[in-house]
């Protein structure tokens, strides 16, 4: 402890051995999930993770491969006896939205649900999300579609620190968010609107002054993504790896 688990490394289209992009990561005292697609609880199981140590959940933007598991999570915590508190991170944007979306099931009609505090952040760079015993998480606007945060997480224990771009264009944002990183985890969707290529991913984390790279939220199905870890090799001198489900990350000392 603390580590970083990929519970799902593609895409928008998911296929049968990678979910949507979403990550849990995991301290002594708290359990990050950061984004929430599909039925996490089945996710987090198969992960081999406690889903009663689930402390925070942080969506990154209002994207169906990013939120679409939020009703499911909180139905079956609280189907499944959940008392503790569920504190919920993102811009005002996505959580009015999610707000929303919760409302259309009647979820406030559910009795005895536990509490559920949403936590606005602020939407500038490096802005403060949470602090706890084990890390600090710094957020910044990116530049997709919708208003998005990608993050810097800081783990003090270790001193190690890992950063993640969302989804986004290479952005001057994610080489700030990513300084001296250990770790960059950063999008290779493709250089297509509010995406960047693995090429694209090399220069942020050279920029950044990274010392690996992980590609994530590439396409999968009928396409090979092996060849991004060369791409990406193309224009970074680090360490390239390409995420895979499951795949898990230690920052400790
Ligand atoms: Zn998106």
């Amino acid at each position: 402890m603390p580590k970083l688990i990929f519970l799902g490394t593609s895409n928008a289209i998911p296929d049968e051995t990678h979910e949507n992009t979403h990550m849990a990561v995991v301290g002594e005292s708290h359990f990050l999930l950061i984004d929430c697609v599909n039925n996490p609880i089945v996710r987090m199981k198969q992960a081999g993770l406690n889903v009663w140590e689930l402390t925070d959940l942080l969506l990154t933007h209002f994207h169906p491969d990013h939120v679409s598991g939020v009703p499911s999570l909180l139905m079956n915590s609280w189907l499944l006896g959940r008392s503790k508190p569920l504190n919920i991170y993102g811009l005002e944007y996505t959580l009015e939205r999610v707000e929303k979306m919760m409302g259309f099931y009647e979820w406030h009609s559910w009795p005895n649900f536990f509490p559920v505090t949403f936590k606005n952040v602020a939407d500038k760079e490096m802005a403060p999300v949470l602090e706890n015993e084990d890390m600090s998480v710094f957020a910044s606007p990116v530049h997709h579609m919708v208003p998005a945060i990608g993050l810097r997480i800081e783990f003090f224990v270790s001193g190690q620190v890992a950063a993640y771009s969302c989804d986004t264009e290479p952005c001057k944002e994610v080489v700030r968010l990513a300084r001296d990183a250990d770790v960059l985890i950063h999008e290779a969707t493709g250089a297509t609107f509010g995406h960047t290529s693995a090429a694209q991913a090399g220069n942020v984390a050279s920029e950044a002054g990274a010392k690996s790279l992980y590609l994530i939220h590439y396409r999968t199905g009928d396409f090979d993504p092996r060849p991004l870890v060369e791409e990406a090799r193309s224009t970074f001198s680090g360490q390239v790896y390409l995420a895979e489900d499951f795949m898990e990350l230690d920052f400790q000392a």
